[in-house]
């Protein structure tokens, strides 16, 4: 981590990639800890707010990542264990002493590994837990998801239709809105092209919003909300990248029509909601009962590039690195 971003990060400026430093994993000590060569890094919107918060510069980045576990001096983890975690530096090699923060990864299911930092990793937990936490919504009920095509929008969509709700969704490209009908979308639109406020007009009105975008779309979904919908405040990424404040100008209508408002933290959700998540969300992947949509980069060097291209909506779907092999 190179510099602290004013706007979006710049690949290169914000990040750069260093490979002058490097460790023999044969010999590196271990502390009492375990060696884990890194397999694959997730890459989220969530980066960014890191940026201005948590990154020191000079030191590596982190985040959600998977990887396989080498050689271990903790009885928890043996040489062959897959592990996920929230703290994996952008590293090739890492040597955790904080286990508790690594969860071995069972994999029954034989999902690609990438997988376990997408749908059945951080992003879809935040579908799942918030859905079954707030959602709570009778078939037949309009739900709207914005950002439908992105890993927690994409889940979300699809454990609406398995509710049995009208969904209307949006994005900001063609061919996502063709993935968004392809899991489900009962109404998939590019707000590039059309204006959210008229489509929610038609379409409305909704029952449920799931925020993934804040400002103008937030103001639309409150003009299209009937009386007594559910928010679902999960992000508000059209304010990530040190865009001017977007003035909401009907806030009122959350009084007027009774709304219930309720943003969540996904890491407060886990203790009732991961365990369940485990159990039904991999199988349900692997039976293809839930679809999602990757892409994948390869080598670190090229971290900085993909969270811009993310947070731009360059990247179609959840935005992986691969940084090796097994
Ligand atoms: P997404 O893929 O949804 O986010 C990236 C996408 O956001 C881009 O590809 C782009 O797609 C879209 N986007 C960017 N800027 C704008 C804008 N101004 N207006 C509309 N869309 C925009 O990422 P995730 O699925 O990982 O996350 C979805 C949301 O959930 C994010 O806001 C994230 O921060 C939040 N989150 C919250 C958690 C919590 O605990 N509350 C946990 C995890 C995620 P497009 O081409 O459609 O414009």
């Amino acid at each position: 981590f190179n510099e602290v971003p004013t706007g979006h990060p710049v690949p290169g400026r914000t990040t750069v990639y260093d490979d002058s430093q490097t460790i023999d994993p044969d010999t590196v000590p271990l502390n009492g800890g375990f060696l884990v060569k890194t397999l694959v890094i997730s890459i989220d919107p969530y980066i960014r707010g890191k940026m201005s918060w948590l990154y020191v510069i000079g030191q590596p980045i982190s985040n959600y990542g998977v990887g396989v576990v080498l050689r271990s001096e903790d009885p928890a983890f043996k040489p062959g264990d897959h592990v996920y975690s929230g703290d994996f530096l952008c590293q090739e090699y890492i040597v955790v002493n904080s286990a508790s923060k690594f969860r071995v990864l069972e994999n029954k299911e034989k999902l690609p590994w990438s997988v376990y930092v997408g749908v059945c990793g951080m992003p879809g937990q935040t579908a799942h837990h918030a859905w079954r936490e707030f959602a709570h919504a009778p078939k037949g009920k309009v739900a709207f998801v914005s950002s439908g095509a992105g890993p927690v929008g994409a889940t979300v969509i699809q454990l609406a239709k398995q509710d049995g709700l009208k969904v209307i969704a949006s994005a900001g490209s063609d061919e996502k809105v063709e993935f968004m009908k392809s899991i489900g979308a009962d109404v998939a639109f590019n707000y590039k092209k059309e204006k959210t406020v008229d489509v929610l007009q038609r379409e409305g009105p909704i029952n449920i919003y799931w925020d993934n975008v804040g400002g103008e779309t937030f103001e639309a979904a409150l003009n299209a909300a009937a009386t007594g919908a559910r928010f679902i405040e999960c992000g508000m990424i059209s304010g990530y990248n040190g865009e001017a404040p977007y003035l909401v100008k009907n806030l009122m209508l959350i009084v007027v029509k009774e709304l219930q408002v309720s943003g969540f933290v996904i890491t407060s959700l886990h203790a009732k909601h991961l365990e369940d998540f485990y159990r039904d969300i991999p199988p349900a992947v692997a039976r293809g009962e839930i679809k999602y949509l990757e892409e994948r980069r390869f080598g670190l060097e090229h971290i900085g590039e993909a969270l811009l291209d993310t947070l731009t909506g360059r990247i179609k779907g959840k935005g992986v690195i691969v940084v090796a092999q097994e």
